[in-house]
C-alpha cells in the first residue's frame, strides 16, 4: 500500500544512514540463502524475522500473524518499514498523515512485541540504488536476522518491487566481508521469504504454509492500529481481503488460518539421500 507518488517530509530514520563508499557497487540480485523449510522447528529464541515493507504497513497486514506467532515462540520479530507510505490519504497532506502512520506503525509494532525501524525515503519515490541497499544492508548487519521476508519481485507498485531488488541486493551485502560498514558482516541468514501482497500477486505462487490460527486475533488488534485497514482512507477491503486469504490459505495447507510465503526458485531445491 502506499501512493503511487507523494511528496512529504522524509520519516526520521531510527538507524542512521550508512555513510556512502566511494564507489558504486552493484551487486547481483541472486543471493546464497539457504531455505530451512523442511527443517524441525527450531527452539524458541533461535529465529530473528527481519519484515521489510516498503511502506508502513505492508508488513504488518501480510506477515503480521506469522510474526505474532514467532513472537509467542520466543523469537525476535523485528519491522523495517522503508517509507511511511504517506502519499496515500487524499484527506491529509503528505507530512501530516506520515505522522500519523508513524504513530500507527510504532502502535501495531508494540501490539505485535516486534521492534520497529524506519528508513528514510519518501512514498512513490522509493529507487533501487547503492545507497539504498547500503542501508538495508547496515539494518540487516545490526538486527542480525535468521529470516528476512520482503515483496515478491513483480508487483502493481513501483516501491513494493524497487523494496524486493533493495533487499535483494542488501542480502548479499551484509554478507560480504568487501562491504564496508560500522557493524561487522552477517552470515546467519537461513532464507528470504516473500510475502502473500494483494498488489504482488503476479507470478506469486504460495510455497510455504505456516498455520498462525492461534495468532489471528493478535494480527487483527495490531493491523487495526492503522486507519487505512480499519477502512476509509483508500476503497480496498485490507482488513476483509487479508482475513479471508489467511482461511483460503489455511484451507489449502488443512488448517483454519495460515499465511503463505514464496521462496525464490532455486531455494526450493532439496537434496535427499532417498525419496522420503
Ligand atoms: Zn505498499
Amino acid at each position: 500500500m502506499g501512493a503511487p507518488r507523494g511528496r512529504a517530509t522524509p520519516a526520521g530514520a531510527r538507524i542512521p544512514p550508512v555513510p556512502l563508499l566511494a564507489r558504486s557497487l552493484r551487486v547481483p540480485i541472486a543471493v546464497a540463502a539457504v531455505l530451512a523449510a523442511c527443517a524441525a522447528l527450531a527452539p524458541a529464541a533461535d529465529r530473528t524475522l527481519l519484515s521489510i515493507g516498503a511502506h508502513a504497513g505492508d508488513a504488518e497486514i501480510t506477515t503480521g500473524a506469522l510474526l505474532a506467532r514467532h513472537k509467542r515462540l520466543g523469537d525476535r520479530v523485528v519491522m523495517l518499514h522503508l517509507t511511511l507510505g504517506e502519499g496515500g490519504n487524499p484527506k491529509l497532506s503528505p507530512a501530516a498523515y506520515g505522522e500519523q502512520k508513524k504513530r500507527e506503525a510504532l502502535a501495531a509494532a508494540q501490539a505485535l512485541g516486534a521492534e520497529a525501524l524506519f528508513g528514510p525515503w519518501k512514498d512513490g519515490d522509493l529507487r533501487d540504488t547503492g545507497e539504498a541497499a547500503r542501508f538495508v544492508a547496515d539494518v540487516i548487519r545490526q538486527v542480525k536476522p535468521t529470516h528476512v521476508i520482503t515483496h515478491w519481485r513483480t508487483s502493481l507498485h513501483p516501491d513494493h518491487e524497487a523494496a524486493h531488488r533493495i533487499v535483494n541486493a542488501a542480502v548479499l551485502l551484509a554478507s560480504l566481508e568487501g562491504f564496508e560498514s560500522a557493524h561487522p558482516r552477517h552470515r546467519g541468514l537461513r532464507g528470504v521469504y516473500y510475502a502473500d501482497n494483494w498488489e504482488d500477486a503476479e507470478g506469486f505462487v504460495p510455497y510455504l504454509y505456516v498455520d498462525v490460527t492461534e495468532d489471528l486475533a493478535a494480527w487483527k488488534a495490531a493491523v487495526s492500529s492503522y486507519e487505512f485497514i480499519r477502512g476509509g482512507i483508500s476503497s480496498f477491503p485490507y482488513l476483509e481481503y487479508y482475513e479471508a486469504l489467511a482461511r483460503v490459505r489455511g484451507a489449502l495447507a488443512g488448517r483454519r488460518f495460515a499465511v503463505a510465503l514464496e521462496v525464490d526458485p532455486f531455494a526450493k531445491k532439496r537434496v535427499l539421500e532417498a525419496l522420503p
